[in-house]
């Protein structure tokens, strides 16, 4: 139970409370404190909603005696009283976490409104403005508050009505609609929430803002707040604030309007303030897409005046908070407030850029540059992107939103883009819609890109796209979206669900079909932030698990300083291999194995050599084979069927026959804990011999051509050291053999994987054979949990979600337990070999928090796939500083 202040005035706050007062009130009461215009109110902290959802959804005895204090205190400061019809106090209620999730849960506006306040302002105010803004509250309140419980009271039933409105009187624009119409608007919605809840819509004040505030606390835990949590990793047990303010009027008149800005460009990061807004109109349909919003620029032609004190505004909010920041405004009668700020969410290029030219500036420093980037954010600045010089057909063009190019199969509907895309059927799709909600998450998501008709820069659409890498073209007011099909309005052109098109995040393009997409550049702002990263990170390694020349020449272009896994079994995939393999594992006897192992050591000595002439002197661990060897045989149930449909035709084909024989003879229950690994090395050395002689042979090549070539030769699977001294001393004759052989000198050495519970427990044993150690925790994870890496997503999800399980442990290491015996194998790989190198090079060397982890363990170097290699830099550079971004 909270024992602390609940309720906050902003004027008693400030930026450092935000886990209690979470972003929004925090800021609000930094910026009140610093001088800028912050229209009065107070902040009920996080506490309060995680005690009321604690407490079966009450909220916590006394607090409306708190609530009613601070209210009266922004009842003195305006001088206006809350449901008094004279003079009355309308506030705002919002949400405000931590962590920002825009749009994510509730907001309610204009709130202190009721039948008798409406008609006695309208008496003094525009009539027009106070039903506009009644009809507002109705729909506001009535979602936040009753949707939950009954059908048709949605925010969208509500628009619908006021869509029917206009359309009754020809209208298409909201300010065309007259105060009188508007007038029996509120009426209708009022008889409609009587309809649907059977209860009047509250005309009480104060039990309006206790519904609006328990709607908020509730609204943490709807659908698409969980899902965003889950996405950002943001903890579900810390809450959202509310915050109470007095309301100022975007929508009083054409001296009224409400923007949002970005005082960077959040797209590119260039540094102009970004903008747009409207006159005469409240905040939500700016961020809603529901109208598109003007550029920022036309507010300097507009009114100069409050242009100049918007732009200090910006200037005084990015050097006091030294970032980019995302601010919300509101112009009443030519007067300028300020309703928000926050760090603005941005793309990885621009979030590159804006950090390298704050410090170019003396903003800040390179060590803040490097700690408040997200590593994964560098992925966007990876995305593939259309070539300058490829020809393609654009056939509309809207604003350019979200990052890269995508292509894909147009889809209508949220739900159609879940099924059909990623996490679905795993199709292309590219979600289309007339605007987007926070509804639209879960499509947005599942999609490669997202095309919207309406919407601003600032939509929600585009702010969840940047946030989220999503290539975007938002407000693409060229075509006219249907439910199952999009109309070219210049052309008539139709584009039906299921045909391929395809964006330019970028340059806000929609291209009909599919477009070639070429790697991004890796010079400029880019190249210059990930030297800064490599300073910080110093001696830390981070390498690559690449199998071909060409994967490895990416990486290297990426940062990677070596080879931390070379899977050699991949080598033995390829096309013309595949026969050479089989033919090796179906051998009745050694003469006829060897005949085939001659035959794979001609391709995979040229393998090795490629490989080792593109590293050019780094170092390579090379991976004997590792999976069982069914893996590279003909399906068995296949073959079953087709031998079996033979013989109903009274036919036979002894060559298949011979091969289903076989591969039964090999079928294992459970294969992943079966004949593989260094166990397979066991009982055919011949195959390994072969790989060692292939690696060594490849180093010399490259070595006696006046290159470098540092193999180091790692063994698989052990859990016990006999194992690993078995395979080991073969193993080392044969090099022994092929350097003499060869004549040249070879710096290679010996060493192993430590992916079984058993390695770890005994890795003093296990250290005495082995030079170096390399974690490989997708095998750890899979033993030490008992869960299937392959099968077991069917009860992972609902782990997480359960919160069984603060996350799947296959993506981000589990440090009590997996984490553990890593901890356990360094301490006694030490007692025994103290200069032992270590080592990961399971998926999870390239996941931020897990590559701190390794850092913090004493790891010497994590390795992960190409297009990671950025992310664990920057990761192991905010390690190396104790900070960084994704600390959720
Ligand atoms: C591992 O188990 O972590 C590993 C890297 O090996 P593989 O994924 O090839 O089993
Ligand atoms: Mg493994």
């Amino acid at each position: 139970m909270a024992t602390q202040k609940r309720v906050w005035l902003f004027r008693d706050g400030n930026r450092s409370l935000r886990d209690l007062l979470g972003g929004k009130g925090a800021n609000l009461a930094e910026m009140m404190n610093i001088g800028l215009p912050v229209p009065p109110g107070f902040t009920i902290t996080t506490e309060v909603c995680t005690d009321y959802n604690a407490n079966g959804r009450q909220l916590p005895d006394g607090l409306i005696d708190e609530i009613k204090a601070a209210l009266a205190d922004v009842e003195k400061e305006l001088g206006k009283t809350f449901g008094d019809p004279n003079n009355p106090l309308l506030l705002s209620v919002r949400s405000g976490a931590r962590f920002s999730m825009p749009g994510m849960m509730d907001t309610v506006l204009n709130l202190g409104l009721n039948d008798e306040i409406v008609n006695a302002l309208s008496l003094v105010a525009d009539p027009r403005f106070v039903y506009d803004s009644y009809r507002r509250f109705i729909m506001m309140l009535s979602d936040v508050a009753y949707s939950d419980h009954y059908e048709h009271i949605t925010k969208h039933d509500f628009e619908h009505m006021f869509y029917d409105l206009k359309a009754k009187l020809g209208v298409t624009e909201d300010l065309e609609v007259p105060a009188e119409s508007l007038k029996s608007l509120c009426d209708d919605y009022k008889a409609h929430v009587i309809k649907q809840t059977g209860k009047q819509f509250p005309q009480d004040a104060h039990e309006q803002l206790d519904a609006a505030i328990t709607a908020v606390f509730r609204s943490w835990n709807n659908e698409r707040a969980i899902i965003y949590r889950r996405k950002e990793k943001i903890d579900d047990s810390i809450g959202t604030a509310v915050n109470v303010q007095a309301m100022v009027f975007g929508n009083r008149g054409d001296d009224c309007g409400t923007g949002v800005a970005f005082t960077r460009n959040a797209s590119t990061g260039e540094n102009v303030i970004f903008g747009e807004y409207l006159m005469n109109a409240q905040g939500e349909d700016v961020v809603a897409g529901v109208r598109t919003p003007m550029p920022i620029s036309e507010l300097a032609k507009q009114d100069p005046v409050i242009y100049k004190q918007f732009e200090e505004t910006c200037d005084v909010l990015e050097k006091h908070y030294k970032d980019m920041q995302d601010i919300e405004f509101t112009i009443e009668h030519g007067k300028f407030y300020i309703l928000q700020c926050r760090s603005g969410k941005r793309t990885g290029p621009a979030a590159v850029r804006i950090a390298v030219d704050q410090v170019k500036e003396g903003l800040i420093t390179k060590e803040d540059a490097i700690t408040r980037v997200d590593p994964n954010l560098l992925t966007q600045c990876l995305l593939p992107v259309i070539p300058t010089n490829a020809k393609y057909n654009v056939i509309a063009r809207g604003l350019p939103a979200g990052p890269g190019a995508a292509t894909g199969v147009a889809v209508f509907s949220s739900d159609r883009a879940a099924e059909l895309g990623k996490g679905g059927a795993g199709e292309r799709v590219i979600l289309v819609r007339a605007d987007t909600n926070p509804d639209d998450l879960k499509g947005m998501l599942a999609a490669q890109g997202v095309l919207t008709e309406r919407g601003g820069m600032t939509s929600h659409a585009a702010l969840v796209a940047r946030g989220f890498g999503i290539p975007t073209v938002a407000g693409c007011s060229e075509i006219s979206v249907g439910s199952d099909h999009f109309v070219i309005k210049a052309t008539g052109q139709i584009v039906k669900e299921g045909e391929f098109i395809s964006l330019n995040g970028g340059l806000g393009e929609v291209i009909s079909g599919q477009v070639p997409v070429e790697e991004a550049k890796m010079t400029g702002d880019f190249g210059e932030y990930m030297s800064w990263a490599d300073e910080f990170r110093g001696k830390f390694g981070v390498r690559t698990n690449a199998d071909t020349p060409k994967d490895t020449e990416l990486a290297i272009k990426l940062g990677a300083e070596g080879i931390g896994l070379c899977r050699t079994e991949h080598m033995f995939f390829e096309g013309e291999r595949r026969p050479v393999v089989q033919r090796m594992i179906l051998a009745t006897n050694d003469a006829e194995r060897q005949v085939a192992l001659d035959e794979l050591l001609e391709f995979q000595r040229e393998d090795f050599k490629g490989i080792f002439e593109v590293l050019g002197g780094r170092p390579c661990t090379v991976r004997l084979i590792d999976p069982p060897l069914h893996e590279f045989m003909p399906n068995r149930e296949k073959l079953i069927e087709e031998v079996a449909a033979l013989h109903a035709l009274g036919k036979s084909d002894p060559e298949k026959e011979a091969m289903l024989k076989a591969v039964e003879g090999m079928h294992e229950i459970n294969p992943m804990m079966g004949l593989r690994g260094c166990r397979l090395s066991i009982v055919f050395p011949q195959i390994v011999e072969m790989q060692t002689r292939a690696i060594l042979e490849g180093a010399s090549a490259v070595v006696k051509a006046g290159g470098s070539a540092v193999p180091e030769i790692m063994i698989p699977l052990v859990g016990h050291v006999n194992e690993l001294r078995f395979v080991r001393q073969r193993l080392e004759a044969t090099a022994a053999a092929v350097v003499t052989e060869q004549g040249v000198s070879v710096d290679y050495s010996f060493g192993t994987m430590i992916e079984v519970p058993r390695g770890a427990l005994t890795a003093d044993e296990i250290a005495v054979e082995a030079s170096f150690f390399s974690f490989g925790t997708n095998d750890l994870t899979q033993m030490t949990f008992g869960f299937s890496r392959d099968d077991s997503d069917r009860f992972l999800k609902p782990y997480v979600a359960e919160k069984i399980l603060p996350g799947d442990p296959f993506e981000s290491i589990d440090q009590d337990g997996v984490g553990q015996l890593m901890k356990i194998a360094i301490q006694k790989a030490h007692t025994v070999r103290p200069d032992i190198k270590l080592g990961i090079c399971g998926e999870h060397g390239g996941e931020p928090s897990s590559v701190k982890f390794c850092y913090d363990i004493g790891l010497n170097y994590v390795s992960c796939s190409p297009y990671r290699v950025p992310i664990a830099r920057l990761a192991a550079a905010q390690a190396a500083l104790g900070k960084g971004v994704s600390d959720k």
